[in-house]
């Protein structure tokens, strides 16, 4: 069993904060992703577990050990990072092996070892090449294999795949993940890809500015965000999120423009919060619509249109707030610029913010 806490861990470099007081657990075979904005701090955090940075302040615990005065060596743990940096002059197999002949593991074994990780990333024809006889493609597999052939006890990845065009990309991350999913390894993998994050993870834990925002499955994160910050930085668009004020029980005005009725349960959650007038409603551009002339919702008109074969994504300029507001219609849906109509948030797809500190009011 391999679980990872990290209890009140900061960092900082100079007189910066790279990492602030993070609490963050990884359970024993869980797949959870880092994810920030560049800076945020997530490489820090990653390298405190290798053991390739100390951390200030703080504990992080393998199997409810302490592990901060660890080497790396001694915690047993594999990374990989965005350059791979595999050794040009050996060959596949030598990259392979390499970590096992260092430690003088018998030769039998170390055949053993590299035929099933080689069979298991499909990287058996390569192994008399040099890495650069391979495709980017090719040589993240090796260095995974580099990592995987010594069974560590957690997997450590760093934007791993950023080298990779768009579709090796998508097609390297689902081997990973089920990779990791037959291998049961406690992985932890940073990206500021929110795409990836959200197929990779178990869990995703979003940071920002050396803090943690939110931990929760992808669901969670993408359909309750804990703050602005997350619900904008999840989904391609952001979340749209508007100015607003809150007047009465089922009532919310979004600037001075419209009164936009909305739903009891949330209704009741901020009446019953006191003092919470002013505040910011975001909504996915999925769960809302556009309706010619419509007679309910925010007024708005037409700015750009962006077919994708797949869907319609308009961005309308909201009347009354100026606001941009981006809507996903079915493909084909493409009224002429400048268009008028009414933006429609589905029942139920409402997210209220605190306007001051931007947080979900719950
Ligand atoms: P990216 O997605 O761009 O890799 P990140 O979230 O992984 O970003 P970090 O690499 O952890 O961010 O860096 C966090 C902050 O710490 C950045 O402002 C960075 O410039 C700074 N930083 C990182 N390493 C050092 C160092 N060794 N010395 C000084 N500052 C550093």
């Amino acid at each position: 069993m391999v679980k990872v806490i990290l209890e009140d861990v900061s960092k900082s470099f100079g007189s910066s904060k790279v990492v602030n007081d993070l609490n963050l657990t990884v359970n024993d075979k869980e797949f959870v992703t880092l994810l920030g904005p560049s800076g945020c701090g997530k490489t820090t955090t990653l390298r405190c577990i290798a053991g390739l940075e100390t951390v200030d302040s703080g504990k992080i615990m393998v199997d409810d050990q302490v592990v901060n005065d660890k080497s790396p060596q001694d915690r047993d743990v594999a990374m990989v990072f965005q350059n791979y940096a595999l050794y040009p002059f050996m060959t596949v197999r030598d990259n392979i092996t390499f970590p096992l002949r260092i430690h003088k593991v018998p030769k039998d074994k170390v055949e053993r070892k590299l035929r099933d990780v080689s069979e298991m990333l499909h990287i058996t024809h390569l192994l008399p090449r040099k890495p650069k006889q391979l495709s980017g493609g090719e040589q993240q597999r090796v260095a995974v294999g580099r990592a995987l052939v010594r069974d560590p006890k957690l997997f450590l990845l760093d934007e791993p795949f950023s080298n990779l065009d768009a579709k090796l990309r998508i097609e390297t991350r689902s081997e990973i993940k089920s990779l990791q999913k037959g291998l049961g390894i406690t992985t932890i993998f940073v990206t500021h890809d929110q795409a990836e994050a959200m197929a990779l993870a178990d869990r995703i834990a979003v940071m920002n500015q050396g803090s943690l925002q939110q931990i929760g499955t992808p669901d969670e994160t993408y359909g309750k965000p804990a703050n602005v910050m997350v619900a904008q930085f999840l989904g391609s668009p952001a979340m749209n999120v508007l100015n607003a004020r809150f007047v009465k029980p089922d009532t919310i005005i979004i600037k001075d423009g419209v009164d936009v009725a909305v739903r009891r349960p949330e209704a009741s959650k901020l009446a019953s919060l006191s003092g919470v007038d002013e505040i910011r409603v975001g909504f996915r551009p999925e769960d809302a619509e556009f309706e010619i002339g419509g007679q309910d919702g925010i007024p708005a008109e037409v700015r750009v249109e962006e077919p994708s074969g797949t869907h319609m994504l308009l961005t309308l300029e909201a009347s009354a707030s100026l606001d941009q507001v981006k809507v996903v219609m079915p493909p084909g849906f493409a009224p002429r610029l400048g268009t008028k109509g009414r933006i429609r948030v589905r029942e139920g797809k409402l997210n209220i913010f605190d306007a001051k500190s931007g947080d979900r009011v719950e």
